[in-house]
């Protein structure tokens, strides 16, 4: 079920991270405040001492630079899942957070490869819809509560048929801008926040 609703443009004030780059190559808008040592398994991401380029998949290189996040397309993550638990390849354990890009060059992520990689990297994923030219359309935030919108719903063209619905409501992240929402999206943040108020 697709659910479309109308809003006004927000301020988006609350919303530093998604700056645009200036360098022509893309930002992998890190959701924390804090980055750690982050490996992305693709190319024409902005890189730094702290955040590196592999090749898609798993290589040499990848596992001696023990990546503490992982950030790359929903697929390839999930190929490295599978090729994880299957002992093809071994990495050291991730300590921070997964980011899976999706949208139409990067594959869907949906409720059965999030737990794969939930079950596989025991770290919080966050999924980031991204057009064909890896632009950020819409990014998940710590309250895991749907995809908060980058950019216009136009833009997100047939990616929106993954989503049950558009929430206006306020995020407990703090962000203003809506949320794409999924059944399981309002579940777990539900969830998440139970977990939060019972620790
Ligand atoms: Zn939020």
């Amino acid at each position: 079920m697709k659910i479309l609703i109308r809003w006004k443009q927000r301020e988006r004030g609350s919303s530093r991270r998604f700056i645009p780059s200036t360098s022509g190559r893309l930002p992998l808008a890190y959701p924390l405040p804090i980055m750690a040592r982050t490996a992305i398994l693709g190319a024409g991401f902005e890189t730094h001492a702290n955040v590196r380029e592999f090749p898609p998949g798993w290589s040499p290189a990848l596992a001696r630079f023990a990546p503490e996040s992982l950030a790359g397309p929903a697929q390839t993550l999930c190929w490295l899942a599978r090729a994880l638990a299957s002992k093809r390849v071994s990495l050291p354990p991730l300590r921070a957070i997964l980011i899976a890009f999706t949208g139409e060059t990067y594959g869907e992520l949906g409720a059965a490869g999030r737990s794969l990689l939930s079950e596989t990297f025991r770290v919080p994923v966050f999924e980031q819809m991204r057009n064909a030219s890896g632009e950020l359309l819409a990014a998940e935030c710590a309250a895991h509560t749907g995809l908060h919108l980058v950019n216009s719903l136009q833009s997100l063209g047939s990616a929106l048929l993954e989503f049950d619905s558009i929430d206006q409501g306020p995020c407990p992240c703090g962000s203003l801008l809506p949320r794409l929402v999924t059944a399981e999206s309002v579940k777990s943040g539900n969830d998440g926040h139970k977990a939060a108020a019972a620790g």
